[in-house]
């Protein structure tokens, strides 16, 4: 390898179960070595690497994520990339809810740990899981710097309009209750993307933009700042997604308690694990959804409209909140490999100046392209996230701010 490891930012990605990692240069966003933990904690954990084109693969139990994370660091040492003993510039920890308190990338402290661990009542799904993640790196990495980045960042400046929840307001301060969003570091970083593809000042470009990967968000963004976005205090409102169906009417959830008895945790289960396209089909990954619809099968087919009719009501919610779109944008997983959502989703909308061309929909291209036609009133493009290389830079920069020192500085709420 040519690239010296100082130089280079490890990214994790915690799970409650699983440690996804990527070590890349956060110039160029070359990717060094990459790869996931998975079923920590249960009889048949794995390790997949990837580096220098060889793929590793590990099983066995994994107890615990240090366990894991050691097992990822002799890998990187087969590999050519002694962290321990060649260090990085820096480890970016994606975290999900940052609440009130972080809405900058943050250098981390002790206090930070702490209050992320404070904010796991909104997020108890994700935050004791980057928590742990965090904890385990820091012991095995110390003096390396670490950064946290949170999803709900970039939404911090919603409007008080956007992120006010229509509920009895002393309730809702008492339990820090608002729209808060997430997905950021990926609207955020495509948001500068299209901005930069369409050679147009960030600052005078509205933009919506369709993040559809396992989980799914749309964000309305003004002039570079957000202006609205789907998901909510939680990562459950807004959208139809793999496992959550995203909007529903609150009053189902007191109709399924009373009737049904259901408690905290069987509506938990209901709404993050067996719900949205899953719920709806029997299966969450849209290829699978695809092949069912292929075979004729109903469930799937009123699935994938539900999908769609959500995304379009969004659309026009969006549409109306900027008055003036200068771009459209596709993004991860589902948003940039499947042409028949992006058809779909803008269907018969040319009395808005609206158009997908059908052979540069499906042509097989990568990377930043239009699928709207030459001349279209409003571009509309595909635009691949890149959310480790966001968090590496973010990271990196956190770093060159504070000298390099690790622990040392006093984050502040920043
Ligand atoms: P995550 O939210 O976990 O980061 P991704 O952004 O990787 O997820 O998106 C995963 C989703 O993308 C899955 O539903 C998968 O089926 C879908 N997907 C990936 N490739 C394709 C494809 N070629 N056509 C349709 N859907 C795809």
């Amino acid at each position: 390898m040519s690239e010296r490891a100082d130089e280079l930012v490890l990214v994790i990605n915690s799970g409650s179960s699983s440690i996804k990692y990527q070590l890349l240069d956060p110039e160029s966003g070359v990717v060094a070595a990459s790869g996931l933990v998975e079923r920590i904690g249960e009889e048949r954990g794995s390790v997949e690497h990837r580096a220098d084109g060889r793929r590793i693969e590990h099983e066995g139990p994994i107890p615990d994520h240090k366990a894991g994370l050691r097992l990822v660091f002799d890998m990187f040492a087969d590999t050519g990339h002694d962290l321990a003993a060649a260090g990085v510039r820096a480890v970016g920890h994606r975290v999900v809810h940052g609440g009130e308190i972080f809405y900058e990338p943050t250098l981390i402290t002790d206090d930070v740990v702490a209050a992320i661990s404070e904010l796991s009542t909104l997020a108890p799904l994700h935050n004791p899981a980057n928590v742990t993640g965090i904890e385990s790196t820091r012991e095995l990495l110390p003096g390396v710097p670490q950064v946290a980045v949170f999803d709900t960042a970039f939404f911090h400046g919603l409007p008080e309009a956007a992120k006010t929840y229509a509920i009895d307001a002393k309730v809702a301060a008492a339990h820090g209750i608002r729209k808060y969003g997430f997905h950021g570091t990926s609207h955020e970083y495509v948001a500068g993307q299209v901005a930069e593809f369409l050679d147009r000042a960030p600052d005078r470009t509205n933009q919506i933009i369709f993040h559809l990967g396992n989980g799914a968000s749309a964000s309305a963004v003004r002039g570079g700042d957000p202006a609205d976005t789907t998901m909510g205090l939680t990562p459950l409102e807004g959208l139809v997604m793999g496992t959550r169906g995203g909007d529903l009417d609150p009053g189902i959830l007191l109709h399924l308690m009373r009737s049904a008895g259901l408690d905290a945790d069987a509506i938990d289960r209901l709404l993050n694990r067996n719900s949205g396209i899953k719920g709806l089909s029997g299966v969450n990954d849209f290829r699978e959804l695809q092949r069912l619809i292929d075979a004729g099968d109903e469930s799937a087919r009123l699935a994938y409209d539900v999908y769609i009719h959500r995304l379009r009501r969004y659309l026009g919610a969006y549409l109306v909140e900027l008055g003036r779109v200068d771009a459209i944008t596709f993004t991860a997983g589902v948003g940039e490999n499947s042409p028949a959502v992006r058809a779909d989703a803008l269907a018969g909308l040319e009395n808005f100046g609206i158009t997908v061309d059908p052979a540069r929909n499906t042509a097989k291209e990568r990377g930043a392209r239009y699928i709207s036609p030459a001349g279209a009133k409003v571009p509309v493009l595909v635009v691949p996230t890149n959310e480790e290389l966001a968090i590496a830079r973010a990271a990196s920069r956190v770093v060159a701010e504070h000298g390099g020192r690790s622990n040392s500085v006093e984050s502040g709420g920043r």
